[in-house]
């Protein structure tokens, strides 16, 4: 450890990672602060990193798999909340992404689909019941702007769903 008159002996330098400028307290340290150094070291690293990782995950499997669903059902708020701040600052290029990528996998995944549907008929009503319970005001109030708009415009499509949502 170098002493604060040694620090203000060397001459200023800027952080190798972030570029603020910095009195190194010897004469090797090239980062402000150990988060830049971390950085950096983790930057120069990134495939021995990720190749650790694979390995990591394929080896632990299952603790990992157990884990992460901890930890989602611990955060399941801050998840969704991050998750919505995602697409919506995102909205366009996700857009995008998934058009092309229906584009080109139309016929795979029109298959894929059709295949889950059969198998997972009872599952997919069940869910189907589960969530329109769950959103009941939600779809009322959709149903009841998609009347609106008709109203105003009779050219307007017609709701997806022909049921009533009055109750
Ligand atoms: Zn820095």
């Amino acid at each position: 450890m170098s002493t604060p008159q040694a620090r203000t002996l060397r001459a200023a330098r800027r952080c190798s990672h972030c570029r603020t400028p910095f009195q190194p307290a010897r004469i090797t340290q090239r980062y402000c602060r150990g988060k830049c150094c971390r950085a950096a070291y983790r930057a120069a690293r990134r495939e021995t990193i990720a190749k650790q990782d694979a390995a990591y995950y394929a080896a632990n499997r299952e603790r990992v798999a157990r884990r992460s669903a901890a930890y989602n059902a611990a955060h399941r708020a801050s998840i969704a909340e991050q998750r919505a701040a995602y697409r919506a600052a995102n909205r366009d290029r996700i857009a995008r992404n998934s058009a092309r990528y229906y584009a080109a996998n139309r016929q795979r995944i029109l298959k894929r689909n059709a295949a889950y549907q059969a198998a997972n008929r009872e599952k997919i009503a069940r869910q189907h019941a589960a969530y329109c319970a769950a959103n009941r005001e939600r779809i009322a109030r959709q149903k009841a702007a998609y009347r609106a708009a008709r109203r105003s415009n009779p050219a307007h499509p017609k709701p997806p769903s022909s049921t009533d949502a009055r109750p």
